[in-house]
């Protein structure tokens, strides 16, 4: 297991070298859909109002599951590859609230090997009804990574989780040849965010669909938008990207 990530991480990092070299000629109609997925980031039940979830984001009723469905077909007939993310906890998860004694959701704490880790209540946990994707999306991808299944360690990054473990995601990308992704999904503020940073640091041209992400707090959302645009994150609406996109 330990090789076949080095050796993924190693090919990911000759696909930075030479996406780098295109990335300032890259536009969204350049996007080859063979070299195009999408990551359709923790559409989950338990962070979805319309289904009544534990951890339910702000803006995600009927109409927010409409509008990503239909932004999933539309990229689907285009022959674009599509990922979901699937927040995946063991029962007594590290970032439960209620794995902490008194401790309260929505407050931060210092764990004792000095990280900061953020208390949510209980989400998402292992074969349980709010951790599934929401329909009708779930029906509509082509392929599930899960996360944050390591009970010590929490994982708001699709790629990796806290304590440096990778999931399957990159070694997928690398495999499928993916040289650009586009990111939407929940929440903006926390896994949307970290999912499309890794994805930038490891090397991926990524289009972010700002009108199709619900964030947790408003104020971390724009924080959020601002630091992927620093890093050079293209941020943009769906309508937008339809416009445009794609040439065959
Ligand atoms: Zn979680």
């Amino acid at each position: 297991m330990k090789t076949i990530q080095s050796v993924a991480f190693a090919i990911a990092l000759c696909c930075t070298t030479s996406l780098k070299a295109q990335e300032n000629t890259v536009t969204i109609s350049q996007l080859s859909p063979k070299e195009t997925a999408v990551i359709l980031v923790d559409l989950q039940n338990d962070f979805t109002e319309c289904n009544k979830g534990s951890l339910a984001v702000s803006g995600t009723q009927a109409d927010y599951i409409k509008s990503v469905a239909e932004a999933v077909r539309f990229f689907r007939a285009k022959g674009f590859f599509v990922i979901a993310t699937q927040d995946w906890h063991p029962k007594g998860h590290i970032s439960f609230a209620q794995s902490h004694g008194k401790e309260k959701p929505f407050t931060c704490i210092t764990l004792a090997d000095k990280r900061e880790q953020m208390l949510w209540p209980v989400h998402c946990v292992q074969g349980s009804k709010g951790a599934e994707i929401v329909s009708p999306l779930s029906k509509l991808i082509d392929c599930t990574v899960r996360k944050g299944t390591n009970l010590q360690y929490d994982s708001y990054s699709g790629f990796k989780d806290d304590g440096g473990e990778y999931t399957a995601l990159q070694k997928l990308l690398v495999d499928k040849k993916i040289n650009h992704l586009i990111v939407f999904g929940l929440a903006a503020d926390y896994c949307v965010k970290e999912t499309a940073i890794d994805g930038k640091t490891l090397g991926w041209n990524i289009f972010l669909v700002a009108d199709l992400c619900r964030g947790v707090n408003e104020k971390t959302t724009e924080d959020a938008l601002q630091e992927m645009r620093e890093k050079e994150i293209h941020i943009l609406d769906f309508s937008a990207l339809k416009m445009h996109a794609v040439k065959e």
